[in-house]
């Protein structure tokens, strides 16, 4: 088998980020697909869904 090396991918935002080895191992381990997002992207839908997730308060 070949041995692995750092990737770079393309975000759906243009952005390319680094995919690294140790994320490429991180990621199988747990079966992930690889990211789509890069950071930044990540980041901001992170916050997205914790907007969402937040259960509107009456006021
Ligand atoms: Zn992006």
């Amino acid at each position: 088998m070949k041995d692995k090396e750092d990737i770079w991918l393309t975000c759906a935002c243009g952005e390319k980020f680094l995919f690294s080895i140790r994320d490429q191992d991180f990621y199988e381990s747990k079966g992930y697909l690889p990211p789509k997002r890069c950071k930044q992207c990540r980041i901001l839908r992170q916050k997205e869904r914790e907007k969402f997730g937040q259960i509107p308060s009456s006021n």
